[in-house]
């Protein structure tokens, strides 16, 4: 496994992720993907989509930014917090819960009394700059799902159970944003909330926390790396009645591991928050008309933080015919090229243009690589390194026989396939 540093410098070294507003000296806590990390975060969120498209849920895509009355209701315009001290001398201010002593830790100034800051970042929603006009950038992609609760049961009387899922971006301004991609103050969230009866609720949350974690376990990520966490009822939130997190291995705390997803059974909080005074009894939706505020069950999953694990897990170095490398173990699904198609010379002509053949046959279905340039050898190497699956190299044999090396990343394994069985063979070891 890794460290986060040699993450950092694979990732910009090869256009995974760079930092943000890079030419200009950088913004803390902000993040470019690149074409390869673009790539890899399209292939998880294609994956958490896959798992939990069933037809009792519901797609969503909420607006970003919204009015600050969903942010009161919510509670986050009070709760939505940290205690910030202040130095007197160099005026730079730091989290009170992450300071040790009464002085600056840069400057050893005397600080001030610790000020609740909020986290939320503000705007205003047209040209007047006036209180009616504050909106905010959502910290949470969650409320968007809350508020559309009732639009998405008129248009659709879903039976309960039923759930409304939703990707989307969220923001919040960290004081101390840190360790890469691990805290942002822009980020990314796969958000399901589950509404069911309050009775079945136990059961859907344990159901939900084991589904969660298997879907980590299935994408390759080993067991040892991550585990459960309960939390205490100190530890959390005041809506929940239960949160378990998965903690992942990332090695940045005292025992390495930190909150990758967290699980909460968030009871009938936000709806009453946000439909005080509805009439829950007399709804259609509801079937057994028994008169109850459905339950949430809220898996909450961040992009980034996912991506984080599975590049950090993914991460090796090895030997291979005496030689080191480092090899990107991804899973297949989540790996930015499934396949690299290279010509074994590049001034034969009949080599280059049935290689082109192959190439522009698999890449209808696969997302391929071309790569020409340096030896086979270096060439593998690159790939290992971006974590693509298989390399198919077209030599003198491919035009005699009309087979081809197809060569294996993990195992460095290769062997001669039909050039006209690539694409059913590519498609089984991808099913
Ligand atoms: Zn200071």
């Amino acid at each position: 496994m890794a460290n986060l540093e040699t993450i950092v410098s694979l990732a910009k070294r090869r256009g995974f992720v760079f930092p943000g507003s890079d030419v200009y000296g950088g913004l803390a806590g902000t993040w470019d993907y690149g074409p390869l990390g673009t790539l890899l975060k399209e292939n998880i969120k294609k994956e958490w989509w896959a798992s939990m498209l069933e037809p009792h849920i519901y797609p969503l895509d909420s607006a970003i930014i919204s009015t600050k009355k969903v942010w009161e209701a919510s509670g986050h315009l009070e709760h939505f917090s940290d205690p910030l001290v202040e130095c007197k001398k160099c005026k730079k201010r730091f989290r009170a819960d992450h300071i040790d002593g009464d002085n600056c830790p840069e400057c050893k100034g005397e600080l001030g009394k610790a000020r609740e800051f909020n986290m939320m970042f503000k705007t205003h929603a047209g040209a007047v700059e006036d209180e009616s006009a504050e909106a905010y950038l959502r910290p949470e992609t969650a409320q968007g799902i809350f508020i559309n609760f009732k639009n998405v049961v008129d248009a659709f009387h879903p039976k309960m159970p039923f759930g409304i899922a939703q990707i989307g971006k969220a923001f919040r301004n960290e004081i101390t944003p840190r360790n890469f991609l691990f805290r942002a103050r822009e980020f990314e969230q796969m958000e399901l909330e589950y509404f069911c009866d309050p009775k079945n609720a136990d059961q859907y949350f344990s159901d939900i926390r084991e589904m969660r974690m298997k879907w980590f376990l299935k994408l390759g990520i080993k067991e040892k790396n991550i585990k459960f966490y309960d939390n205490t009822e100190d530890e959390r939130s005041h809506y929940s009645v239960a949160t378990t997190d998965i903690l992942y291995n990332y090695g940045i705390s005292d025992d390495g591991f930190e909150e990758l997803e967290g699980i909460a059974n968030r009871t009938d909080y936000d709806l009453k928050n946000h439909f005080p005074g509805h009439n829950w009894t007399g709804e259609d939706f509801l079937e057994d008309k028994d008169g109850f505020v459905p339950y949430i069950i809220e898996p909450s999953l961040g992009v980034d933080r996912a991506f984080l694990a599975f590049m950090m897990d993914a991460y090796d170095e090895d030997e291979i015919g005496g030689e080191r490398r480092v090899v990107l173990r991804l899973h297949p699904k989540l790996a930015p090229f499934k396949v690299a198609v290279f010509p074994l010379v590049k001034n034969k002509e009949e080599i280059v243009g049935k290689a082109k053949e192959v190439f522009d046959d698999l890449r209808k279905k696969f997302m391929c690589r071309w790569d020409d340039s340096g030896n086979v050898g270096k060439r593998y190497r690159r790939q290992d390194e971006i974590g693509t699956p298989w390399c198919v190299t077209i030599d003198y044999e491919t035009l005699e026989e009309g087979t081809v090396t197809v060569r294996d990343r993990d195992t460095a394994k290769q062997e001669r396939i039909k050039t006209e069985d690539l694409n059913s063979y590519f498609q089984e070891k991808l099913s």
